[in-house]
């Protein structure tokens, strides 16, 4: 849960992912992606407000699409990935100012973005939520210096803003998203094939963020999922996603319920017995401390119950490379509860100043995981990957 209060000290006059309090004295808005906890005060009075003042809010083109569906189309600036744009604004003192914005995919949710501000000799990442593989930290060209035929070299940033959701070295590692995804493929084809009237629920806990999920279970069933009422309408505006959702609920895979009315089995389905059913729960936490190279196992005490480590987020070694790999003068912690404080900065100290050979440990870690994969050979990631 992000905790960012949504000022960046370096350039006055901004706010990123928090839009109430002192923010709303801003002069430019930006959100990087559409999860409620970077959202705090983007309500109605805010857009009146944006629209009273002249004022945008920027974002992604999907980030926009979620937007305009519930505010005014006319307040919001979409930004294209990876292109280096000018917004001008006022600073507190009143002059106007320019400053240089790059999106960057973020890897995190359909639309999540990355910032890279740069103004006067400053230039500074914040990050949003995000997961990078540290092998494609290499190709996000808008935080690489190219200088005619020399190798890309990583851009010097002043200081990032970071996603430090599992900065944790009890997070230390997480299967790859692409592993993740063919374990639980495994398991639900085997529980459709034992019986027709088997259906598979997914117990997921946000609103957004387990699209990618959706997305390659779909691929790989042929067959689309069925979502909750109050995202449908959002999805089908994405047309990446629309042919893999639907409103309909006779297809076998449902994510159609929150995770407190899923324990009570399929609303939508009054006809499927419970004994038909098995529920697919996609979550990080249950891993903390375990060895995640498990990747799914089945839960002790809920019947038919498989529990999936799954990750939106960078674990502990993938940040500690994202550090060691662009080197940032400084680093703000974006999820930081009070009562950590001491404990988080002392661990972004530690990982500042690891020996650089650990990063070839790092990348190790990542093909680790070589369970039992199932032949998916259509995976698109494109909107995850787009450097
Ligand atoms: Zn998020
Ligand atoms: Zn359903």
């Amino acid at each position: 849960m992000s905790t960012f209060p949504g000022l960046i000290e370096e350039i006055p006059g901004i706010s990123v992912d928090r839009f109430d309090g002192k923010n709303f004295d801003s002069f430019a808005y930006f959100l990087s992606h559409y999860h409620v906890d970077h959202m705090q005060g983007l309500n109605y009075e805010f857009f009146a407000h944006l629209q009273q003042c002249n004022r945008y809010l920027y974002c992604s083109r999907i980030s926009k699409i979620f937007l305009s569906s519930v505010y005014p189309e006319i307040c919001i600036r979409e930004l294209d990935l990876n292109e280096r744009i000018s917004v001008e604004y006022g600073d507190t003192s009143g002059t106007a100012d320019i400053l240089f914005v790059t999106c960057i995919s973020a890897g995190h949710c359909p639309g999540s973005v990355m910032f890279l501000f740069e103004r006067a000799d400053k230039s500074i990442l914040y990050t949003g939520d995000f997961r990078i593989n540290s092998s494609d930290f290499a190709k996000i060209a808008p935080l690489h210096l190219h200088g005619g035929f020399k190798k890309p070299s990583p851009r010097k940033l002043t200081k990032v803003y970071l996603d430090t959701t599992f900065l944790d070295p009890d997070f230390a590692t997480f299967p790859t998203r692409k592993d993740s995804i063919s374990v639980m493929c495994d398991v639900i084809a085997n529980w459709l094939a034992t019986g027709p009237r088997n259906i598979v629920i997914l117990e997921c806990s946000a609103n957004y963020g387990p699209e990618f999920l959706f997305m390659e279970l779909s691929r790989f069933f042929s067959k689309p999922i069925h979502v909750k009422r109050n995202v449908y309408n959002n999805y089908c505006r994405i047309p990446d996603l629309s042919c893999h959702i639907t409103n309909d609920p006779s297809t076998p895979i449902h994510a159609c319920m929150s995770k407190r009315e899923a324990r009570w089995g399929l609303k939508c389905r009054p006809d499927v017995l419970k004994k038909h059913t098995l529920t697919v729960v996609p979550s990080t936490c249950k891993w903390k401390g375990k060895d995640t190279s498990v990747i799914g196992t089945w839960d002790d005490v809920r019947e038919r119950t498989f529990n999936l480590c799954f990750s939106m987020h960078s674990s502990f070694e993938e940040l500690k490379a994202f550090v060691q790999y662009f080197k940032p003068d400084e680093i703000f912690p974006c999820v930081c509860p009070k009562h950590l404080e001491r404990y988080i900065y002392d661990l972004l100290e530690e990982i500042k100043r690891k020996p650089e050979e650990e990063k070839k440990d790092v990348v190790q870690e990542d093909e680790k995981y070589t369970l039992q994969v199932l032949k998916h050979k259509d995976i698109d990631k494109s909107w995850m990957k787009d450097y």
